[in-house]
């Protein structure tokens, strides 16, 4: 398996600690070159509109395309959920549409410092700490979503077969439950 790490923009550095701390070989991308024999790859927190319009400018958001087509795995928190959303409000924009979900950004309102919240998942007993940072809500799943978290009745926390998305940032705690997570799930469709 072949782990990358977007790197074009936002907190791809702290993704590649937590899978520094798990022992999990990693690569950042930047190119089209980078992302080629990737199976997996992580979509960080930044700027989604800065994100797609880099995607755009590099041509990495046909070869991401591409790669989900055949098959690759993908993880993306925050500004990378919304990156792969099949729908974007707020404003509408352009996204990857890797997964069947329907997000509205900076749903939560303009917030300046971060919240943070224990709340439980599907994953443990034991809830876990989520960090949101002007983090979009999702609005809707399809049907073959899985919904592992919620915060206020709205999902956190999706999966559908090899995609993953958290509107939190797991990469800005200690926790590794969603790292694990989501290398089980790349090492699981391999
Ligand atoms: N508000 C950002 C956006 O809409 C996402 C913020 C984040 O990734 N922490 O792209």
């Amino acid at each position: 398996m072949k782990i990358g790490i977007l790197a074009v923009q936002g907190d791809f550095e702290a993704h590649g600690r937590m899978l520094d701390r798990l022992k999990a070989k990693h690569a950042y991308v930047r190119t089209r070159e980078d992302l080629a024999g990737c199976n997996a790859l992580i979509l960080p927190g930044g700027e989604s509109t800065t994100h797609m319009k880099l995607l755009a400018e590099t041509g990495l958001d046909e070869a991401i395309r591409k790669m989900a087509a055949d098959g690759g795995a993908f993880f993306g928190t925050c500004a990378g959920a919304i990156l792969m959303a099949r729908h974007v409000k707020g404003p509408e924009m352009s996204s990857l549409g890797l997964m069947d979900i329907t997000v509205v950004r900076n749903a939560y309102g303009r917030q300046l410092a971060s919240d943070v919240f224990l709340l439980p998942t599907k994953l443990q007993r034991e809830p876990l700490e989520m960090v949101f940072i002007r983090a979009p809500i999702i609005e809707a799943v399809g049907k073959d979503v899985a919904v592992l978290a919620k915060r206020d009745g709205s999902p956190v926390l999706v999966e559908q077969g090899r995609a993953m998305a958290a509107t939190f940032h797991p990469e800005l705690t200690q926790d590794t439950t969603i790292h694990e997570r989501f290398l089980k799930l790349v090492q699981s469709h391999n």
